[in-house]
């Protein structure tokens, strides 16, 4: 099926309620593997992070990772879900060559959190409850690199690389309950809620969560119904996508292509489906297997994980405020719209702001450098703002120095250009560079003195009462003294010298 036989947006949601279900892989954070204590530092040589345990040689024993037990009832808490008081590990059975035990270490109908919500917030401010059916604890598989091939993928490949360093790597998979209701706002509360999750994984502390380097992917499962029918269609399941906008974009294509299959009288089939970057089209992967097909039994090399209420109510102590609540919470203290504030999330500058703030400066200021300057360099640079090499407490002195007169604008700029070039602090960079505000009333009054005796005609007519054509005095001192001198003060003096009233 091609782009061109999708129905619009439009009249899909005239015809059909979308249902949604969304699973999430986050990669932990964790030091070690999940069953072994093989490292997981990304960028390793491959297969350089491995052992007899997560090769699955025979004889090997795992052992489970108790940061990664401790990562899930953070997350399972942080979602509102009842934690398990016991539960085991499950092996679920397939042949796949990046996976060399030939089973992967999962949970099946024993998760450690089960029964929450999420809820998340709509770009409207409306507040959208996502209910989460389970989290549950599983190891990464290795990696595979098809050689030959024309797009990486394996078809037309001559052979493929394994790399087992990911193999065991602990991941937590959060699945929905079906998301229904959403309605025309389907692909919106998909990629909400994937954000929330983000967000949420990254302030408890247990993940990076960057969906650009796999950290954390979703499948987006779909289905349509008829409106006004409450039996569920049924679904495709779009598998790792990779970005939220790519969220949105699969759940948006799955609604318009399952709308034109279904309204010419055809069927969908479960299948698994593959997202395209490039054009936002999914593609089919394979026919879905049923849970029976992987032969799913606890596992018998593992203890089960029993986690102590008491446990469980000293980690519930340590959440810490959701980021929907946070964000609000800083807007207001900000005094700004909510447009600003999501540019801000864009832009990844909430942490960095607050940073600075804490470190002194106020938050008009830090916005102001942060979103602008800024901004514009790591733009420039292609780079994450956190990775500018410059600091909340650098860009917190530097607003100091401005607010004191020190430093203006065009000076600030010139010592962040210094800070980022690796020149050293901002008072270093000052002092070195020479940035300071020309306030040495001597000097500023020779400049202006000399200012008066070029322009002459200038000054008469300011002596005979237009005042407005200071401007051009102030504009010779500020060019005499290479922007240094603050500019309000070198007007002051230049009235003041031809006797007239500001
Ligand atoms: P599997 O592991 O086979 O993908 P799961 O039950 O773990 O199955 O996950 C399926 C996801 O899809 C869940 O989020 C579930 O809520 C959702 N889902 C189930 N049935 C439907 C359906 N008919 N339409 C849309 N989503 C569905
Ligand atoms: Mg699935
Ligand atoms: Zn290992």
């Amino acid at each position: 099926m091609t782009v061109t036989d999708l129905v619009s947006y439009e009249d899909a949601l005239a015809a059909y309620d979308p249902v949604m279900g969304l699973e999430v892989h986050v990669e932990l954070g964790t030091k070690t593997k999940m069953f072994c204590g093989c490292s997981t530092t990304l960028g390793a040589d491959a297969n350089s992070q491995t052992c007899p345990t997560c090769l699955g040689l025979p004889g090997s024993l795992p052992v489970v990772n108790a940061t990664g037990v401790e990562s899930a009832v953070k997350i399972g808490l942080a979602l509102n879900c009842t934690i398990a008081e016991w539960c085991r590990f499950a092996r679920k059975n397939y042949f796949y060559p990046d996976m060399p035990k030939n089973f992967q270490t999962s949970q099946y109908d024993e998760p450690i959190a089960f029964d929450g919500y999420l809820d998340v917030q709509l770009e409207d401010g409306e507040i959208f409850r996502v209910n989460i059916e389970r989290a549950h604890m599983e190891e990464d598989t290795g990696k595979s690199t098809h050689i030959g091939g024309a797009t990486g993928r394996i078809h037309g490949a001559r052979h493929s690389l394994l790399d087992y360093n990911r193999a065991g790597i602990p991941l937590i998979e959060i699945v929905t309950k079906p998301i229904e209701g959403a309605g025309e706002r389907a692909p919106e509360v998909a990629k909400a809620y994937v954000a929330e999750l983000r967000e949420l994984i990254k302030a408890l502390g247990v993940s990076e969560a960057r969906m650009e380097q796999g950290q954390m992917r979703c499948d987006v499962n779909l289905s349509l119904r008829p409106q006004g029918t409450e039996k569920f269609g049924t679904r495709s399941e779009t598998k790792n996508v990779n970005s939220l906008r790519s969220v949105e974009r699969a759940a948006r294509y799955e609604i318009q292509r399952h709308a034109a299959v279904l309204s010419s009288g055809g069927t969908i089939i479960q299948e698994t489906r593959h997202f395209h970057e490039d054009d936002g089209s999914t593609t089919s992967g394979r026919v879905k297997e049923e849970a029976e097909d992987y032969r799913y039994f606890p596992e018998p090399d593992l203890v089960p994980v029993a986690p102590s209420r008491e446990w469980v109510e000293e980690l519930r102590a340590t959440l810490p405020e959701l980021p929907r609540v946070r964000r609000n919470r800083l807007r207001e203290e900000w005094g700004i719209s909510a447009h600003d504030m999501q540019s801000i999330l864009n832009a990844g500058a909430v942490d960095l702001i607050t940073a600075t703030v804490d470190a002194g400066a106020d938050s008009a200021s830090a916005r102001k450098w942060w979103m602008g300057e800024l901004a514009r360099r790591a733009n420039e640079d292609g780079v994450e703002l956190a990775a500018l090499p410059i600091t909340p407490g650098q860009v917190a002195r530097i607003t100091a120095l401005v607010s004191d007169g020190s430093l203006n604008d065009k000076l600030a700029r010139q010592t962040i250009e210094g800070v980022l070039a690796g020149e050293g602090d901002p008072d270093t960079v000052v002092e070195k560079r020479g940035l300071k505000v020309v306030s040495d009333e001597g000097a500023l009054g020779t400049a202006v003195d000399e200012a008066i005796a070029a322009n002459a005609a200038i000054a008469d007519k300011i002596r005979g009462g237009k005042v407005a054509a200071a401007g051009a005095l102030v504009g010779a001192v500020m060019k005499a003294t290479r922007g240094q001198a603050d500019a309000a003060r070198v007007r002051e003096l230049i009235l003041e010298k031809l006797g007239v009233e500001g």
